[in-house]
């Protein structure tokens, strides 16, 4: 069945839609997929699936065996039934109440199989259980140095009194007196094209092939039970937003013996008020002012890891980036630990008293520089005029 087409999907109808709904619809995307109208690239193909969904939908004894059949090839022919009327003829080798033939009902029970009622090849055989997720929320600390903690979380188990079998304790389930264990029945279905021999499940043991005489008294036959389910977690250092940790076992129980499923725990991670991460990498921005970057400094930044050292050198340009080798966020493959990179900002003062101005005014002459200052306030520009007129 690896070319499944829904003709109502492809319509965009529902499946109760009438002809005149199904008209309507396939009127629409011709005009907008036509290929001379519409000459982007798949618009050609889409054109195709929709008048071959049209073919079929628009024709009540197509679309009744369409819907008898599923979304899936149908048998022999009838999945291309816009390619040529012709084609879909061959399936009325199969009408006729007198047409079943051997190989006849092994194309049913592949088609049916799995989808109609779970009939399975082996209904008995064990079956891993379902995988489950659990959302862990972590600050941007946890996150880096990694926790140990323990969560709890509802999943079906083994049941603790029958041990999975579903039989109370002391009795064992035996094979089913309607399918002899084989899981599925036969039952006759009338068609558009005849009476037709179909497999589904069991309706006795739900297609396990096995029957409880005697249920369990605590998970009535089922063989499973809720439970909260407590485990210890070792948050590794240095996971991610968005990233997931399986962990083997933990999910919910199996069927038939089989294995329980597995657990996802993924991690949400808060950001930082201070830090940006991008990997192993943290991304820190501090201030720094005029005289501490054009005389540089010896300043104290902080880091995930505590405070330490950095050496401003004299002329530094503001947006220089400074790397502190391994202060970044531990490497979850492989070894090692990310840096942190300092980006500094120049400040520029702004509120200048008496003494600082006067500085910045000499600085300016000794550089050789002309300063008008004219973008004081009223009160700063009055001061200035009375100390000219002094
Ligand atoms: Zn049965
Ligand atoms: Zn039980």
């Amino acid at each position: 069945m690896a070319d499944q087409k829904d003709y109502y999907e492809t319509l965009g109808v529902s499946r109760d839609a009438d002809d005149d709904t199904i008209r309507k619809a396939f009127r629409k995307l011709s005009k907008k997929y036509h290929p001379d109208l519409n000459h982007a690239p798949g618009a050609e193909q889409k054109f195709k699936e929709i008048n071959e969904a049209y073919q079929v939908l628009s024709d009540p004894q197509k679309r009744a065996a369409y819907d008898q059949y599923g979304s899936a090839d149908g048998p022999q022919g009838f999945g291309n039934a816009g390619a040529g009327a012709g084609q879909a003829g061959g399936f009325g080798d199969f009408g006729g109440q007198g047409g079943f033939g051997g190989g006849f009902d092994d194309i049913f029970s592949q088609f049916f199989g799995g989808a109609g009622g779970g009939a399975q090849a082996n209904p008995s055989a064990p079956r891993q259980g379902a995988d489950l997720q659990y959302r862990m929320d972590l600050t941007f600390e946890e996150a880096i140095f990694g926790k140990d903690t323990k969560i709890s979380y509802d999943r079906e188990a083994v049941c603790h009194t029958c041990h999975g079998s579903g039989a109370k304790p002391g009795t064992s389930p035996v094979t089913c007196h309607k399918c002899h264990g084989t899981g599925y029945i036969q039952v006759q279905r009338n068609t558009a094209f005849g009476t037709m021999m179909t497999r589904q499940a069991c309706d006795v043991c739900g297609g396990t092939g096995k029957e409880i005489k005697e249920k369990c008294p605590t998970c009535h036959g089922s063989g499973h039970e809720q439970e909260r389910h407590t485990i210890d977690v070792k948050v590794p250092a240095g996971v991610e937003d968005g990233q997931q940790m399986r962990l083997q076992q933990a999910g919910e129980a199996g069927t038939n013996g089989g294995p329980y499923g597995d657990l996802y725990i993924v991690f949400r991670v808060a950001p930082s008020k201070k830090y940006q991460r991008d990997g192993a990498e943290i991304y820190l921005t501090i201030p720094l002012s005029f005289a501490q970057a054009a005389l540089g400094d010896e300043i104290k930044v902080d880091t995930v890891h505590g405070p330490v050292e950095l050496k401003i050198p004299a002329g530094t340009q503001s947006q220089t980036k400074f790397r502190l080798r391994g202060k970044g966020a531990p490497r979850l493959r492989g070894n090692g630990t990310g840096d942190e990179i300092v980006t500094v900002e120049i400040q520029t003062p702004k509120h200048l008293n008496e003494k600082q101005r006067a500085a910045l005014m000499q600085f300016a002459a000794a550089s050789g520089e002309d300063v008008t200052p004219h973008n004081g306030t009223l009160f700063d520009r009055v001061k200035e005029a009375f100390k000219g007129g002094k």
